[in-house]
């Protein structure tokens, strides 16, 4: 089996419109000066304890707010995209190795202006399980707070510097 893939682009078909509450939302936030803070997601356990930390770092850290990874990615007029690409930095909590969606926004702000983080390495847990479901709500809960603390001591400690 090959575990590995090359470099690789995908055509996306176009979008008109806009989210109304996304583009207010949005604009608040590059008026505020926020900093994004983006995840990936369940249903799979690694993924939901990423987002959830990723609530709670953009809740509990000042200047920080949670942006919408797929409307970035994929609704490039939108105001929550402009947001995230002149951001002086953004926050990607990806939930595992495989750093799905944070490979992408590397390619879409440059690695220089993001922090990317493997939420894995900080919980050690579920390495057979898959779905969110087989996992105790109250647990995921618990170990998203775990994660987050660790994530927002990081931030704190580079905001020290
Ligand atoms: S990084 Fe990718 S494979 Fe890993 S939890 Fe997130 S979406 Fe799933």
């Amino acid at each position: 089996m090959n575990a590995h893939t090359s470099d690789f682009s995908l055509a996306v078909e176009g979008v008109n419109g806009y989210c109304p509450a996304g583009e207010a939302y949005a604009k608040q936030n590059i008026a505020d000066k926020k900093i994004p803070v983006l995840s990936c997601e369940g249903p799979c356990i690694r993924g939901e304890i990423a987002r959830l930390a990723a609530n709670l770092v953009a809740q509990e850290v000042p200047s920080h707010a949670r942006a919408c990874h797929a409307e970035t990615f994929f609704v490039p007029h939108s105001a929550m995209a402009r947001w995230v690409r002149e951001a002086d930095r953004s926050i990607m909590i990806d939930g595992c190795f495989l750093k799905c969606h944070g490979r992408v926004l590397k390619k879409l702000i440059g690695e220089e202006r993001m922090v990317h983080i493997d939420a894995l390495p900080l919980h050690k847990k579920y390495s057979d399980v898959f779905l969110m479901d087989d996992v105790p709500e109250g647990e995921h809960k618990e170990v998203a707070r775990q994660v987050a603390d660790k994530i927002i001591a990081m931030l704190r400690n580079e905001q020290g510097r």
